[in-house]
Parts: C-alpha cells; sequence; structure tokens
C-alpha cells in the first residue's frame, strides 16, 4: 500500500491552505529548492558546456521521459520530455496526419481544451490542403469513427467536468477502420492509471506541471507507439531530431527508429532539476492505491456538498471510475464564490461559464483537507460572503 502521509510530507504547502488545484498547477516538493541549487552550483556553474555530456544534458530528454513513461504505461524508450504541450498537440497531429496521407478529417469533441483544438486549426490552415476538424458531443464520438477519419484527437479526461472517455473503445474502432489516434492526457497522467502501451496509442502527449508537479511551464512530453518509430515523420523537424545532430549537416535526416525523432531543440535544463525532483515522489506510488483513495476523497466531497450547499449541483459523472481525479460543482455565482474560498485558503478553480473546479490529489491532500474545504463553501454560501464587491472582479488568470 502506498503510504500517503509519506509522499504528503514531501510537499511544501503554505501553513493553513486547503490545496485543491493540484490539477492545473503542482505544489512545490520539498526538494525543489536543493535540486535547483544542485543544478546551478554543481552543474551549469562548474560544468558549463561541459555539462551536455557530463551531466548528461543532451539526453535528459528522453531520461526523464522513460520516468514518465513508466507512470503512464509506455515501455522505455517510446517517451521524451520537452517543449509545450501546444507544440506537442500540433507535433503529434500533424505526424499522424502524414501516417494517412489519403483522409482529411480530423476528429475531436467539442469540449476539448480550447488549445488543442486552436492548434490543429493552425495546422490545418498551414497545410492548406482541405482538411476538416469535426468536433461532436463527447458522447457522440465513437459513433463519428469511420472511414473517412485521418486522426481521431481526444483529451481523455474532460477538463471542465472530469468526464472520462472510453480510451479502449476509440483506439480499438480507430484502428479498425484505419485511423490514427492521439490522445492528450493532460488530466489523466499522475492521477488515474493509464495504459497508452497495453491499449496501443498511436500517440499520447500530456504535460509534467499538473499532477506531476514538475512547477509552472514544465515540460510536456510526447509518447509514440515503438512499432511507429521506424515510419513516423517529426513535422517540427529540429536539430535534436536529427540522426547526427553534431555532423551539423544542411539536410534533415530523422533520428531512425528512435523516439529522439520526435525531439525538437534545446530544452530547459534547469526545468527539468525541478521535473527530476518532482518524479522522485512518485517512485513508491502505485496507481491503482492512487485512484482508488482519489474516488474514496471525491465521493465524500461530493456528498458533503450535496448535503450541505444548496444551490451548488455536482457537474460530472456519477460513476467514479467514469471520471478523472477533478470534481466539479456548477453554481450561478462560482467565480465569486470561488474568489471567497481563495480569501479563506481553500484552492481551488473557476471555468466559465459557471464551474468550481477541485482537484483531488491523494500524494497530499486528505479528509481534513476536503472536510475543511466543505466547511468554508458551507459558511460562504449561508452568508452570501461570494456577495461582497471584492470577489466580483475577475483576474486575467481564472
Ligand atoms: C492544461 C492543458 C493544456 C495546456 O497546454 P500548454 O501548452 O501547456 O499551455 C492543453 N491541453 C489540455 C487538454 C490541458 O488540460
Amino acid at each position: 500500500m502506498t503510504d500517503f502521509t509519506k509522499t504528503r510530507a514531501m510537499f511544501d504547502i503554505p501553513e493553513g491552505m486547503v490545496y485543491l488545484n493540484g490539477n492545473s498547477l503542482g505544489p512545490m516538493p520539498k526538494a525543489a529548492p536543493q535540486a535547483m541549487e544542485r543544478f546551478l552550483n554543481d552543474e551549469w556553474r562548474t560544468e558549463l558546456i561541459k555539462g551536455w555530456n557530463t551531466k548528461n544534458w543532451f539526453m535528459q530528454t528522453n531520461t526523464l521521459g522513460d520516468r514518465v513513461g513508466r507512470l503512464i504505461g509506455a515501455p522505455a524508450g517510446s517517451t521524451v520530455v520537452g517543449d509545450t504541450l501546444s507544440i506537442r498537440v500540433f507535433q503529434a497531429v500533424a505526424a499522424g496526419l502524414s501516417l494517412v496521407p489519403d483522409r482529411k478529417v480530423i476528429l475531436s469533441d467539442n469540449g476539448n481544451f480550447p488549445t488543442d483544438l486552436y492548434m490543429v486549426e493552425g495546422l490545418m490552415k498551414l497545410k492548406n490542403d482541405g482538411y476538416e476538424l469535426r468536433i461532436p458531443d463527447p458522447e457522440a464520438v465513437l459513433d463519428q469513427i469511420n472511414d473517412d477519419i485521418a486522426v481521431v484527437m481526444l483529451t481523455e479526461v474532460d477538463y471542465r467536468t472530469g468526464r472520462r472517455h472510453d480510451m479502449q473503445a476509440v483506439i480499438e474502432k480507430a484502428h479498425r477502420h484505419g485511423a490514427v489516434v492521439v490522445w492528450d492526457l493532460a488530466h489523466s497522467a499522475g492521477a488515474i492509471p493509464v495504459d497508452v502501451g497495453g491499449l496501443d496509442t498511436d500517440f499520447a502527449v500530456g504535460c509534467t506541471y499538473k499532477y506531476f508537479n514538475g512547477g509552472p511551464g514544465s515540460p510536456a512530453f510526447i509518447h509514440v507507439a515503438p512499432r511507429l518509430l521506424d515510419v513516423v515523420e517529426p513535422a517540427l523537424s529540429g536539430w535534436y531530431a536529427h540522426e547526427a545532430p553534431f555532423a551539423f549537416d544542411t539536410d534533415f535526416r530523422a533520428m531512425p527508429g528512435a523516439i529522439e525523432r520526435m525531439r525538437i531543440g534545446t530544452p530547459s535544463i534547469a526545468a527539468f532539476a525541478l521535473l527530476e525532483a518532482a518524479l522522485d515522489i512518485w517512485e513508491d506510488v502505485d496507481m491503482a492505491d492512487l485512484h482508488r483513495k482519489s474516488i474514496e476523497l471525491s465521493e465524500l466531497f461530493i456528498g458533503e456538498v450535496e448535503a450541505r450547499c444548496p444551490g451548488v449541483t455536482f457537474a460530472g459523472p456519477r460513476d467514479p471510475k467514469a471520471r478523472g481525479s477533478h470534481v466539479s460543482f456548477r453554481f450561478e455565482h462560482g467565480y465569486a464564490c470561488m474568489q471567497a474560498l481563495i480569501a479563506q485558503k481553500v484552492i481551488g478553480d473557476f471555468r466559465a461559464p459557471d464551474v468550481m473546479r477541485f482537484g483531488i490529489t491523494p500524494l497530499f491532500i486528505g479528509e481534513d483537507d476536503i472536510s475543511k474545504a466543505v466547511d468554508a463553501m458551507e459558511s460562504i454560501l449561508k452568508n452570501e460572503i461570494w456577495r461582497e464587491e471584492r470577489f466580483q472582479t475577475r483576474s486575467k488568470v481564472t
């Protein structure tokens, strides 16, 4: 059994704060300052340019990629880290399209996170070759998979409601129809068990600053099925993907048969130092234990809110197995209510038009956090504290 009191002690969360936003930005691991200090003093300062070899900076895209890969069921050598998730979405969809050049339709859904859709829009414009993006309701996606579809691009867990797609059903049907599948695991990786290898997805992408706690803007990841590593074309053909980057040839030749071909350019090694410290926490964590605990805490939270907070309605699927690891509630004055909660050090976030969202992250929250959060919400509603003027103005980031 995973010892969650042990993992909780590995985070530096401000005194008195109930942090229910680890689904958006994970908290700081206690080991992060030493990791950064070590990078600065023992690597950058002392090694300088030699660090690319002596400290293995050049291959951290892969060594850290494998550590992330292990947590999503990817075999070694099929995952790299670096760049941002938006870039990775572009890269995966572009690579997917070139695997099925005779098809022109990309299938996603209208609940997908906007940047994923925007990146595809930009890609289609760039290709300028009659591509079409279809975005039905999430529930209709499976039905719309047919022989027209080139790429199915979906986010497994809906960022608003927590609703989960059936990865296996989508992959099986897509493959039966000759389509390529790209999964965005932004709200799955580190939240629920994922088995990209067992399910044989073609591509998977995600970020490491949410449930993996790598720090704001920490590198994204991309996984490519090993069977595709010989044929996949890296649309963003940077020198890090070249078969001989230090030959400095004028023509691009992708690294044959290896995940290096999905690397692009020089990554932030400082960010890798933080990610490494964050991944150490996962060494003794069993994903099944984590999921069980997440369901237990979520059910407790939903039940208490429904019993004690009139006007606030649960917005996700009732079946815990059909959800990721955040819970969302609709409330007409959700923005103001969330600001009032934050003023009481209960941190969640708000997603337009009326969703209050809370990340349930057993690595560092427990029953006591859930109780404090519900107590605060109950009192804010009963005393209509959300009506206060200071809770009405919207910040740039919600
Ligand atoms: C968080 C999130 C993103 C963010 O992309 P960035 O490039 O890291 O800003 C993209 N897609 C989904 C589904 C997300 O949840």
